[in-house]
């Protein structure tokens, strides 16, 4: 268990003066962070150098914002690389591997630095948001190996002082029993999982406002939060926490509360939004992908894209902060595609199916139900085909190489698929 903060040393950490300082003044305070940053990466992470040196680039020379469209976006895909080249960090690394509280590893595979800083942004988010409070009881509902959902959280909530049930995955009646008996305040997870014990606890002849103590739960990690979180306000009376966040950066964005956007962490990072073809900076409300400079003393990722697609706005919101706001998430670029909370490389994906090779082409769909994702795999077949024994090693081997099952297989004969068919098809947005 990581050590408690004291009240006094909760209310230092949060400054939201900061959050709301005009424009210009805001605008100079992360510049000459900006430059402080670019000048400890460049020194302390030589693939940092390595990167500023190819584009024949000083750190001098970055002097603003606007200046970071002159270095290349370092690509999900660049930072597999990297890391394949020199692991585990690729040297991106600022500090002694075995300084880092934790390492994660996340699906592609990439290794995660999280050093405590991260935990402290979480923290901070957390009394920004004023909820959860020390003191509150907190089911943590979500994986807690390799990836950093759950273990993260726990740190997290920790130092902020709560008492946590680490309950992971699974076993929904089990959780709605935790949550009556523990009279627990919150619940982190993913959204859609949230809404599947709540609905459980619905069968079960539970009333939620009436026999449970719950008050905040968690969004994050799926793109259908703006429908759930209607109903977990409306129907529960629930307080959602949201915000943009990935493995690689932690959490980068913020909802403030009104559900206007996410803003941009000022505290932790600098937030482009960049053509994915140019890389520069498009204007506010285009589409573009979500590019992003760490403050970090730990890990400090330079412009790293994170094949996000989002536009941003830079009009004023109602609760006064002036960081520009995410305004939508619009899906992915490239080769990889977030499904159920998990990131799925595509690679993997041709990966899993290599090994069928009675699945002569292949497509998985992607749809929305209700709050859900559902995957469904269109697979072309000879005739004749075991379906059943063909059903378990697909959804086995997929579970071995992505983590994921399909919802439902649709069988189909040579030659359906037209010529020219995407293999992961996603129709959640459109
Ligand atoms: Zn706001």
């Amino acid at each position: 268990m990581l050590r408690r903060l004291s009240s006094r040393q909760l209310i230092v950490l949060y400054d939201e003066s900061k959050e709301k300082m005009p424009l210009p003044q805001r605008a100079e305070w992360l510049n000459q962070r900006l430059r402080k940053q670019l000048r400890f990466a460049y020194s302390h992470a030589p693939a940092v150098k390595k990167k500023f040196d190819h584009a024949g680039v000083s750190p001098r020379a970055i002097r603003g914002i606007g200046d970071l469209e002159r270095l290349p976006v370092t690509t999900k895909d660049d930072l597999v690389k990297l890391q394949q080249a020199d692991p585990p960090f690729g040297g991106l690394l600022a500090v002694p591997l075995n300084s880092l509280g934790r390492i994660y590893v996340s699906p592609g595979p990439i290794y995660d630095a999280w050093g405590a800083e991260r935990v402290t942004a979480a923290v901070r988010g957390f009394v920004r948001m004023g909820v959860p409070k020390p003191g509150d009881i907190v089911m943590v509902s979500t994986a807690y190996h390799m990836v950093p959902a759950g273990l993260f959280m726990t740190d997290a909530l920790d130092v902020l002082g709560c008492t946590v049930v680490p309950a992971g995955i699974g076993q929904t009646e089990l959780q709605v029993k935790i949550l009556h008996d523990l009279k627990a305040t919150a619940i982190f997870s993913f959204p859609s999982f949230t809404m599947t014990i709540l609905k459980k606890a619905e069968e079960m002849g539970y009333d939620i406002k009436r026999d449970f103590n719950l008050k905040f739960t968690t969004g994050g990690g799926e793109r259908h939060i703006q429908i759930l979180r209607k109903v977990f306000e409306d129907k529960y009376g629930l307080l959602v926490g949201d915000g943009y966040a990935t493995a690689d950066i932690g959490a980068v964005a913020y909802d403030c509360g009104l559900g206007q956007g996410y803003h941009y962490d000022d505290q932790e990072c600098i937030i482009e939004i960049v053509d994915p073809q140019t890389g520069k900076q498009v204007r506010p409300l285009e589409e573009g992908e979500i590019v992003v400079t760490l403050f970090s003393k730990v890990y400090p990722l330079v412009r790293f894209g994170t094949g996000d697609l989002a536009s941003y706005t830079d009009e004023p919101c109602p609760c006064g902060r002036t960081a520009p706001r995410i305004t939508r998430i619009l899906g992915m670029i490239g080769e990889h595609v977030r499904v159920k909370g998990m990131f799925v490389h595509m690679k993997e994906v041709d990966e899993a199916f290599s090994k069928l090779p009675e699945v002569l082409k292949y497509q998985l769909v992607l749809k929305l139900d209700g709050h859900k994702d559902q995957i469904t795999l269109n697979a072309e077949t000879e005739p004749g085909v075991d379906r059943k024994s063909l059903s378990q090693a697909i959804n086995q081997r997929c579970q071995e190489v992505f983590k994921l099952r399909m919802d439902t297989i649709e069988f189909l004969p040579r030659g359906t698929l037209p010529l020219e068919f995407k293999k992961v098809l996603d129709t959640r947005w459109t």
